[in-house]
């Protein structure tokens, strides 16, 4: 999963433009960006400040706003779906895309009306609709129900034991760990589209044998169609959320059973046809979420030269700020207050 705000530029003062309806503010949705996992995918945030349920030692968003179980309609429902209709419009850009993908700043399920937003993509677009979730509140019946008719739920569980969650990812007071599991089981048994359950592995926090044992027992409840580990590879909210190595990972991978995957991008991708792009959608992948210089002219389709130049444009005029981690340079906003999944 998984963006705050600390001195306010949220994502309603900084319109983003969706490629393919150039010249158009869109304030939810976002993109469309090359998605490892998903294919080209366009973004719809529908809570764009850090509002969630967890406060992950791994969050590249930055603190809380605020941290909660309470749903409710945080953004309203009307103006996302008047949004994602004015893209509709434009049936090219759509025939494009591969995927709608529903995330958030904070945790998207706290959204009361993600069930409405999820079911309006399918029935206009045609087209799938995955989720990107902290799995928090699958234990809720009405989360359940509403996820239900999406194509791809891809949630979280970075471990199952209740010491190493808790300081993994911080849990609001409401979240219990064993109604996580169970929640997960429970929509897995009914959901007729891919549960991905993603993993993400902090050193010292959430590997040690105990822990990789208690998600293994976990994962063969839940059954997920696929099971994707990840580590720490984005500037992280504290510094003691170290990464594991690409070996370290490999051979816990072994322990699963089914089909696991590392998603963790250790590697520098190649890119041969190359788009234009301005600072603008530079900018706004960047409002985002950090970014690398890699990050941006793979999801962007951009020329690494191009980038580079552009960002340090970007930095030299104050606009950004470049940060070091697991040697390798993120850029971000100053006044960051958005997020990743
Ligand atoms: S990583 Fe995701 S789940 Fe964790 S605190 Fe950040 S937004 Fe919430």
């Amino acid at each position: 999963m998984f963006f705050i705000i600390q001195q306010k530029i949220s994502v309603h003062s900084v319109c983003s433009v969706v490629r393919g309806l150039p010249g158009t503010c869109m304030k939810y949705l976002f993109g469309p960006v090359n998605s490892r996992r998903l294919g080209l995918s366009l973004g719809i945030d529908i809570i764009p400040n850090k509002i969630c349920s967890y406060n992950c030692i791994y969050c590249e968003v930055g603190p809380n706003t605020d941290q909660t179980c309470e749903r409710r309609e945080y953004v309203p429902v009307m103006d996302v779906l008047a949004e994602i209709d004015l893209l509709l419009t434009d049936k090219e850009a759509v025939d494009r895309l591969d995927v709608f993908t529903i995330t958030a700043s904070g945790e998207p399920t706290l959204h009361s009306g993600i069930g409405n937003i999820i079911r309006h993509i399918r029935e206009k677009s045609g087209k799938p609709v995955a989720v990107l979730t902290n799995g928090s509140l699958l234990h809720i019946g009405e989360v359940r129900q509403d996820l239900m008719a999406a194509d791809i739920i891809i949630p979280s569980l970075d471990s199952a034991r209740d010491e190493s969650f808790r300081k993994i990812n911080r849990p609001a007071a409401c979240v219990a760990l064993e109604d996580i599991i169970k929640g997960m089981k429970d929509f897995n048994r009914e959901f007729k589209g891919n549960l991905w359950l993603e993993i993400l592995l902090a050193k010292g926090i959430n590997d040690s044998a105990e822990d990789i044992e208690a998600l293994v027992e976990a994962t063969h409840s839940i059954q997920p169609e696929r099971i994707q580990l990840n580590t720490v590879v984005r500037p992280p909210l504290e510094s003691f959320a170290v990464p594991l190595a690409r070996d370290e990972l490999e051979h816990i991978a072994g322990y699963f059973h089914g089909n696991v995957e590392i998603i963790a991008d250790f590697t520098t991708k190649k890119q041969k046809h190359f788009r234009y792009a301005n600072q603008n959608d530079i900018l706004d992948m960047i409002q985002r979420r950090p970014c690398t210089a890699d990050d941006i002219a793979q999801a962007l389709n951009l020329d690494p030269s191009h980038v580079a130049a552009t960002l340090k444009e970007l930095t030299k005029s104050g606009r950004l700020t470049v940060t070091g981690h697991d040697g390798k340079f993120f850029y971000q906003k100053e006044n960051n207050d958005r997020k990743q999944n």
